[in-house]
C-alpha cells in the first residue's frame, strides 16, 4: 500500500480511470476553469496519519495517459467510493466532495456563480481579468502547458464585476466555509495589479476572507506596496521553470515580455516585505531536469517563500498535450525535497486555517514522505505551536469590516 501522499503523487502522475458503474451524482464536476494544470476530478484521500486528516487531489481523468492508469475509481454516493489499484489488487477508500449548491446560484447579473469562481480543494479560485494577453499575439505567446485561452469566455465568464465576485465569495464563505480567495489573471501588461486592487479591497473589507493574488510580475514594484496596504494576505509568482532555456522555450511570452529575472526580483521584493511563507514561488516539476527543480525549491525556500510545486499535466488542448507525464519516483524525490527545504528554513507550512490546495502536493502533505528523525519531530512540534499561535492573527485578518 502507498501512504496518502505517495498515492496523491501517483494519481497526479498516472491519472485515474472511471468504472462503468461509477455514479458521480452530486459530485463536483470536472472543471477546466483555471490555468492549464487543473482539469481533473476533485477527491480527498484520508491520510491515516496524525499529521493531517485528508489530502486533496485534483486527479487527471480526461487526459490520454489517464486511460491506461492502473487506478480505477468505483462507487456511488450511498455506498461511498474506492480507488482500485489493479497492479496490487488493492483498494483505497476516498471521499468525493459534493458540488456546493452555490455553484448553481446566479449573481445579480444572472451569471452562474460557478462561472465566476470554483473550489480547488477548499479555497475559492477566481480568474479575475480578461484572458491573459499572451493568447492575443500572433503567433500566440502563451505558456505551452496552459489552456487558459480556451477556458475564459467559454467555461467561465469573460468579465467578472465586483458584484459578481463579492456575491460568489459570500456564498462560498457561507456555504462552503471558504477562508481563502485566490485571484489570478495571467499577463495583463502593466495594468494587472491595478485592476485587481478594488477586488482585493472589497473582499478584505466585505467578505472576511484571506486573499491571494497571482499575476505576472510588473516592473513598478510600488504596485505591490499598494496591495500590501490593502491587506493582501498572499502573493504568488509563477516561475514555472528554473532553467533559463526551458523557461524561454516553454514560456515564450514571459521570457520575451518580462524576462526571467523580473520573476525572481518581484518574488524577493515581496518576500522581504511579507511574513515568512506569505509569498509563493510556483514551479512545474516533471519537465526540466529534476536537479533544476530541486535548485528552484532551495532558492524559493531560502528567501522565506513557499515552494509551490505543480506536477506537470499534459492537459488536453494545450501545446504540450502529447508530452508524457512525469515518473512517480522522480516526483517523490521532488516533494520530499519541498518538505525538507521548508523544514530547513523554518517555514510555517499549514498554518492558515482550512486551506487545502488540490492542484499541488501541499508542502505539509509531503510531511508523510519525510524521514522520522530528530529534525522532523522538532519541526512538527514547532509547526503545531505556530498553528496555535497564528489562530488569533488569522481571525483578525478574516474579520469582516462591513458588508455592502
Ligand atoms: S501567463 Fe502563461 S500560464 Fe499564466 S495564464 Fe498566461 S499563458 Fe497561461
Amino acid at each position: 500500500m502507498l501512504n496518502a501522499c505517495e498515492l496523491e503523487i501517483d494519481l497526479f502522475c498516472k491519472g485515474m480511470r472511471l468504472s462503468d458503474d461509477l455514479s458521480l451524482e452530486g459530485a463536483r464536476g470536472v472543471s477546466r476553469t483555471r490555468a492549464g494544470l487543473g482539469s481533473g476530478l476533485e477527491i480527498a484521500l484520508p491520510s491515516q496519519s496524525r499529521l493531517k486528516d485528508e489530502l486533496w487531489v485534483n486527479v487527471p481523468v480526461v487526459e490520454t495517459f489517464a486511460a491506461t492508469s492502473p487506478y480505477l475509481l468505483t462507487g456511488n454516493p450511498a455506498a461511498g467510493y474506492r480507488i482500485f489499484d489493479a497492479r496490487f489488487d488493492t483498494y483505497y477508500p476516498v471521499r468525493i466532495p459534493a458540488e456546493p449548491r452555490w455553484y448553481a446560484q446566479m449573481t445579480s447579473r444572472d451569471i452562474p456563480m460557478s462561472r465566476v469562481g470554483v473550489l480547488q480543494g477548499t479555497y475559492l479560485g477566481i480568474y479575475l481579468n480578461m484572458v491573459c494577453t499572451f493568447w492575443n499575439y500572433s503567433p500566440a505567446l502563451n505558456c505551452r502547458f496552459c489552456t487558459t485561452g480556451q477556458n475564459v469566455g467559454t467555461t467561465e465568464a469573460a468579465d467578472k464585476t465586483l458584484s459578481d465576485v463579492l456575491e460568489t465569495c459570500w456564498a462560498a464563505r457561507d456555504e462552503s466555509n471558504v477562508t481563502f480567495v485566490h485571484l489570478n489573471g495571467g499577463f495583463q501588461g502593466s495594468r494587472g495589479i491595478a485592476f485587481a486592487q478594488p477586488y482585493v479591497r472589497a473582499i478584505k473589507e466585505q467578505v472576511g476572507a484571506l486573499v491571494g493574488v497571482q499575476l505576472a510580475p510588473e516592473k513598478d514594484f510600488s504596485q505591490y506596496d499598494r496591495l500590501l496596504d490593502l491587506g493582501v494576505d498572499h502573493l504568488s509568482f509563477c516561475l514555472e521553470f528554473f532553467d533559463p532555456e526551458w523557461f524561454a522555450r516553454l514560456c515564450p511570452g514571459k521570457a520575451r515580455m518580462l524576462g526571467q529575472k523580473l520573476f525572481f526580483d518581484a518574488l524577493e521584493y515581496c518576500a522581504a516585505r511579507m511574513p515568512r511563507g506569505a509569498v509563493s514561488g510556483e514551479i512545474i516539476a516533471g519537465v526540466e531536469p529534476i536537479e533544476k527543480t530541486l535548485e528552484a525549491i532551495d532558492y524559493i525556500a531560502s528567501i522565506g517563500a513557499f515552494p509551490t510545486v505543480c506536477i506537470f499535466r499534459p492537459t488536453v488542448g494545450s501545446d504540450m498535450e502529447s508530452w508524457p507525464p512525469p515518473a512517480f519516483e522522480d516526483m517523490v524525490v521532488v516533494m520530499r525535497h519541498v518538505y525538507d527545504a521548508c523544514r530547513r528554513h523554518w517555514l510555517p507550512i499549514g498554518a492558515a486555517p482550512n486551506i487545502e490546495v488540490s492542484l499541488v502536493v501541499n508542502p505539509d502533505d509531503a510531511a508523510l514522505l519525510a524521514e522520522r528523525d530528530a529534525g522532523f519531530y522538532s519541526y512538527e512540534a514547532w509547526r503545531r505551536l505556530i498553528r496555535f499561535a497564528a489562530r488569533p492573527v488569522f481571525r483578525h485578518r478574516m474579520a469582516t469590516r462591513s458588508r455592502g
